[in-house]
């Protein structure tokens, strides 16, 4: 029995382990996901210090027209335990940690330079321009949870931190195996009725977008020798993603071989459209995906269940895309009974609403239409009709994705 999009997706997420982790570098561990809280040990700043190139100075002696002389000079990466005694101030550059006595940072533009002397010309409010300790981050903070993944941002505060190295999951190594006889590789020569195999390099480039691992397996034929041998590969990566052959003709012996092996399928066939034929079971640890062969419906179906996955076996906790609320901006038909992963154009229009609308011709056999998307609308199984106006929900196929006004 076909199960529903969204039971699909569940048990697809109920079932996949989350992998190990490893101690990484910061440079390799960026874009992976942290494996433990970052609780700060000391605050940041660390010490109070200058915001500005200028002068240390007591505001009480700060009236304006007043000449100070200059006693002292604080580069940054220099301490100093002499104070700024009263009547005096202290050259200091941005970062230098602020000198005993001092209460502000008058910087070099806002006052008149002399011969080792300055003369105030502003109002001076104590705290100007000085970096407090402990403004930023204080002791015991919890910065980053675990499951984070690791942007530049969280990469920059764990090295405030001095952690050169972070646990991190490990990134998920997914094996990929085409298979067809009418396939052939990209760089082979045509034959009379050959399909060029995209299914590999477009799966391998949505593997490496979120950070896994492809293996490509390359093609299986139709016969059980050959599936055998290529799929018992297939079972040593931590994922296997098969394309095609999962279908009810008499050459469709994917799931067949998954079953000698031992695989529990968990299910066949999903209420959607396109990638009804979809399957997916566990062979002890290893999650195995066998997804249409249409290159359209092979993407899709990767976009919707094998990507949040991937992301959940890497430790993200959150996997899927984030929804927006869209505006159609033309009706929509379909036939009640399946849900449509829809490929959509959005747009964003002077008002700044997102303006949703169909990205072309719908046919499984389009790829053209998936080029030109730049999203996904899930349109409800029991739905035929949404009319133009109406409020849906799509989302983004990822952070490059830009929407023209
Ligand atoms: P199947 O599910 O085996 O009936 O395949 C469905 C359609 O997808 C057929 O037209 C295949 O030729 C095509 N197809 C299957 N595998 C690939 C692939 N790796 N790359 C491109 N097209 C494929
Ligand atoms: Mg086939």
């Amino acid at each position: 029995m076909p199960i529903s999009f969204y039971e699909a997706r569940q048990q697809i997420l109920d079932a996949v382990p989350v992998l190990a982790t490893e101690k990484a570098s910061l440079l390799d561990a960026s874009g992976r996901v942290i494996a433990t809280d970052i609780v700060a040990e000391y605050s940041l700043p660390a010490f109070d210090n200058s915001a500005m190139d200028g002068y240390a100075v007591r505001v009480a002696d700060c009236n304006i027209g007043r000449v100070l002389p200059v006693i002292g000079y604080l580069p940054a990466g220099e301490t100093s335990s002499a104070p700024v005694k009263p009547g005096t101030v202290t050259r200091i550059m941005t970062g230098a940690p602020i000198p005993p006595g001092a209460d502000a940072v008058i910087p070099l533009e806002n006052c008149q330079e002399g011969q080792d002397q300055i003369t105030i010309q502003q109002t001076v409010k104590k705290g100007d321009h000085i970096r407090w300790c402990g403004e930023d981050i204080r002791p015991g903070d919890q910065v980053i949870s675990r499951g984070t993944p690791l942007r530049p941002a969280e990469i920059s505060l764990l090295a405030s931190f001095r952690r050169a190295t972070v646990p991190v999951h490990l990134r998920t190594r997914v094996a990929i195996l085409a298979t067809g006889d009418e396939l052939q590789e990209v760089d082979e020569p045509h034959f009379s009725g050959g399909i060029v195999n995209s299914n590999s390099p477009s799966l391998a480039a949505a593997v490496r977008e979120i950070g896994a691992v492809p293996i490509i397996l390359g093609i299986a034929r139709d016969n059980l020798p050959s599936l055998r041998e290529k799929i018992k590969q297939g079972l040593q990566a931590d994922v296997l993603i098969t394309s095609a052959g999962v279908s009810s003709g008499d050459r469709d012996l994917v799931r067949e071989v998954l079953e000698e092996f031992g695989m529990e399928e968990l299910f066949w066939k999903i209420k959607i459209k396109p990638g009804h034929p979809t399957a997916f079971g566990m062979h002890n640890n290893t999650p195995v995906f066998s997804l249409p062969g249409n290159p359209v419906s092979t993407l899709l179906t990767f976009e919707e269940f094998v990507r949040p996955a991937l992301l959940k076996m890497m430790g993200h906790h959150s996997v899927l895309r984030t929804l927006y609320r869209a505006t159609l901006s033309e009706p929509l038909k379909k036939k009640p009974g399946r849900l449509q992963i829809l490929r959509v154009a959005l747009q964003i229009n002077q008002d700044g609403e997102l303006i949703v609308s169909s990205a072309g011709d719908q046919n499984t056999g389009i790829l053209r239409t998936l080029v030109d998307a730049q999203g996904i609308a899930l349109l409800a199984a029991e739905r035929d009709f949404f009319a133009a106006g109406e409020k849906i929900e799509v989302h983004l196929f990822g952070a490059s994705t830009t929407l023209g006004y």
